[in-house]
């Protein structure tokens, strides 16, 4: 029961899975990542690698929970560089459905196919003709969740809990009901990878629906980070965008640096799209993309919503990226200073185009 509700809580919803399973690949040296999803990733996820593989005897542990190859000593945490470190997404994934792992390390004749469930193999590798690289597959049963659930709720209800359990259920419930009612994740899905195939800008994605040809974000792998952005956004996104850069390299007491693309005042949406990458960590920063958005608002006037790129570089030390088990919300220190600088280079960037703002014309 203990390790459903924590795998509940690092696979939330099947593009948790999808993000985890990605960012393995992507820690395996990948560059090519491939994603299939049937039902929106209720009834499958399917994440294809060409990176360095498993090796056959790591098989058997590879699903326990804590399993992890990227962290050895509790320093290592401080300089990690690798997305993983928690040992827990597959181990989670065997709890909440069923995972299978076929892979192939360099210079093998063949790789080995296994199946996982509740963080156990279910039998000895089997041999089996691979390509390069590992080749995951998950069916989700977060039912087996959410029927826990209603028992502890129960439980709980009678029991006049406190208050941090009843939160921990009471989230846990309203997931639930967004997950019937759209029942289908798949537009997060396309939209993770779309935000990392903007960043790895080396590495080829891919992303569709079983049985469709034809696939949803298809990224290449290039060199420009504007030709990712416009594989992955489209043409129109990339004629509107400036590039930016901050670096506080002269303060004393802190290092840091941002390089990224900004929209400038001919971009048109409704939606902000904020892309943002903190040591390589694909993360969410709400007082950041407030602080963005406010800065549009208050500089042109028919604001837009922006669409931001930035990639912020820190020394390892001054990120937490262990506040959550997901990894998705980080803590920076001097959060407040960094976050002042990136305004004010914004500003200064939306001042400029605001003077040569180009209207288009038909001729
Ligand atoms: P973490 O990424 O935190 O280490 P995971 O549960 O995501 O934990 O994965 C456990 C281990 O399985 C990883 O440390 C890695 O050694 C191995 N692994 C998982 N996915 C892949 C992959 N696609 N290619 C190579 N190794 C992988
Ligand atoms: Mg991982």
């Amino acid at each position: 029961v203990v390790n459903r509700i924590a795998a509940g809580e690092v696979i939330q919803r099947p593009s948790s899975a999808v993000k985890e399973l990605v960012e393995n690949s992507i820690d395996a040296g990948a560059s090519t990542v491939s994603v299939t999803v049937k039902d929106g990733g209720l009834k499958l996820i399917q994440v294809s690698d060409d990176g360095h593989g498993i090796r056959c005897e790591d098989l058997p542990i590879l699903c326990e929970r804590h399993t992890t190859s990227k962290l050895s000593a509790y320093e290592d945490l401080q300089t990690i560089k690798s997305m993983g470190f928690r040992g827990e997404a597959l181990a989670s994934m065997t709890y909440v459905g069923h995972v299978t792992v076929t892979t192939i390390t360099e210079g093998q004749l063949h790789g080995y196919r296994v199946s996982y469930r509740d963080g156990v193999m279910e039998n000895d590798p089997k041999p089996c003709a691979a390509v390069k690289g590992t080749q995951v597959m998950v069916s989700l049963q977060l039912c087996i969740v959410f029927a826990l659930l209603d028992m502890y709720c129960d439980f709980y209800k009678k029991k006049n809990l406190n208050m941090q359990v009843e939160n921990l259920f009471y989230n846990m419930v309203a997931r639930r009901k967004t997950l019937q009612n759209s029942n289908d994740d798949y537009p997060k899905i396309v939209d993770f990878i779309s935000r990392f195939a903007v960043h790895h800008i080396n590495v080829n994605f891919s992303c569709r629906k079983h049985g469709a040809n034809r696939a949803d974000v298809h990224s290449g792998s290039t060199s420009s980070r504007l030709d990712a952005i416009r594989n992955v956004y489209g043409a129109s996104v990339v004629r509107d965008l400036m590039e930016i850069q901050v670096s506080d390299e002269n303060a004393v007491d802190e290092i840091f640096k941002m390089d990224g693309f900004i929209s400038n005042a001919n971009y048109v949406a409704k939606k902000t799209t904020m892309i943002l990458f903190i040591n390589d960590r694909l993360v969410d920063c709400t007082s950041l993309k407030r602080a963005t958005e406010f800065v549009y608002s208050a500089i042109l006037p028919q604001a837009s919503k922006p669409f931001i790129y930035m990639s912020i570089n820190l020394p390892p030390e001054h990120v937490d990226v262990n506040i959550h088990p997901t990894k998705k919300e980080v803590s920076l220190l001097n959060q407040e200073r960094i976050i002042e600088k990136i305004k004010d280079a914004i500003e200064e960037k939306l001042m400029n185009c605001n003077n040569t703002r180009i209207f288009q014309t038909q001729a």
